[in-house]
């Protein structure tokens, strides 16, 4: 089968590759590698010593998606491309809902063209906005407080739209909790461009010298220890999820909306401990004040994922410390000389 993978040179993307070429599946990378590094590719070809054809584009780019579709026959999508920085999505919207939102379109208008009618959609737990409670089940109410968020849902509703109109659709909607870790083999991992946004990117970069000080965004949470917590799940777990979900696609005739976490909260603080015994190197930080926007604690129930997908996470809080490690350390400067 040919799976054409958006957004495969990225940090999800690029570790989903792996597993799918390890599974037997053939694998066609369409990038804009606006946020990604051609050497990931290199890598991932290394790792799983199998070629993989690449298509640098844009999925807003319906003439080359269509050159695409029209040279390879595409069994199912797996759309990983977007924008995900909520920062930036809040200065500039527009960007995010015509990269986001237009791409999906384009890229679903392309492949309702080809009878391409399988797709397996990155969505995030960012869509339960600040949940009543936890752990998260698929039918808590969902909202938005930023224009990434809003793009996610939107386009979780233009695909359940779509699947109204054309029930022979197979949709899957994974909403992923916090991805963290990186291949064992230390080649791949994530690469943020700037100062990073998240959590473990900003651990390992504070741990190998590149910051002087992690801020501990509020230690006054209704939480154990009084900073955030949230559902850390190791990337290979999520990439894994993927190819569980393909496999099950043809049985779905319903848009199926999954989460992906692991069903357990660290807090900031038990992330830092964890990180610095996993690496030996001490994490300095200071507590700082809350972010605007970031809710006490967010973390998963995945029993539907287990029901459904036979999926769970194997890789506790420790082998995620250890692989981000193991690949800040073997990479300082992630994918750039
Ligand atoms: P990433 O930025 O590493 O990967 C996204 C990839 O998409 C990049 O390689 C980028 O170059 C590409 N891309 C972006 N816009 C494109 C376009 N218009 N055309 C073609 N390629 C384009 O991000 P990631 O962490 O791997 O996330 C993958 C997906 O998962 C994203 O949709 C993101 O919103 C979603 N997600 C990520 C997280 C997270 O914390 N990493 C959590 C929940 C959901
Ligand atoms: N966080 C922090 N310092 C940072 C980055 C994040 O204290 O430099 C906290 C943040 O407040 C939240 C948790 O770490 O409680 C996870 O943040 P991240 O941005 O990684 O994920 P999200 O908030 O999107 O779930």
């Amino acid at each position: 089968m040919n799976i054409l993978v958006t957004g495969g040179a990225g940090y999800i993307g690029s570790h989903t590759v792996i597993l799918l070429l390890q599974a037997g599946y053939r694998v066609i990378v369409y990038d804009n590698f606006c946020n990604a590094s051609k050497e990931s590719i290199s890598r991932v070809k290394k790792i799983a010593g199998k070629e993989i054809i690449t298509v640098e584009g844009d999925i807003r780019d319906k003439v080359q998606l269509r050159r695409l579709f029209s040279s390879h026959k595409i069994d199912a999508v797996i759309h990983f491309a977007g924008l995900k920085a909520v920062g930036e999505s809040v200065e500039e919207p527009l960007r995010y809902y015509d990269n986001n939102v237009c791409g999906t379109v384009a890229l679903c208008e392309v492949m309702a063209e080809h009878q391409c009618k399988s797709i397996i959609f990155s969505s995030s737990a960012t869509v339960y906005g600040d949940p009543h409670t936890t752990p998260i089940t698929e039918d808590f109410p969902t909202s938005a407080t930023n224009p990434y968020g809003r793009s996610k849902l939107f386009i979780e509703e233009i695909l359940r739209d779509l699947y109204v109109s054309d029930n022979t659709w197979k949709i899957v909607l994974l909403r992923y909790f916090n991805p963290v870790g990186a291949h064992p083999s230390g080649l791949i991992g994530e690469d943020p461009n700037g100062i990073p946004n998240n959590l473990m990117p900003f651990i390992t970069q504070t741990a190998v010298g590149q910051r002087s000080c992690l801020s501990v965004f509020g230690d006054d949470y209704d939480t154990p220890d009084g900073t955030g917590v949230r559902d850390y799940i190791h990337v290979m777990d999520l990439a894994n999820g993927h190819v569980k979900a393909l496999v099950k696609l043809p049985e779905f005739n319903k848009v199926m909306t999954i989460n992906l976490g692991t069903g357990t909260g660290y807090s900031v603080l038990d992330m830092v401990k964890a990180f610095e015994k996993a690496s030996g190197r001490e994490v300095p930080y200071c507590i700082a004040p809350r972010r605007a926007g970031d809710i006490a604690q967010c973390y998963a129930d995945p029993g539907y994922a287990k029901e459904i997908l036979g999926w769970e996470a194997g890789k506790g809080i420790d082998e995620m410390c250890a692989d981000s490690w193991r690949w800040q350390e073997k990479n300082p400067n992630g994918y750039r000389k």
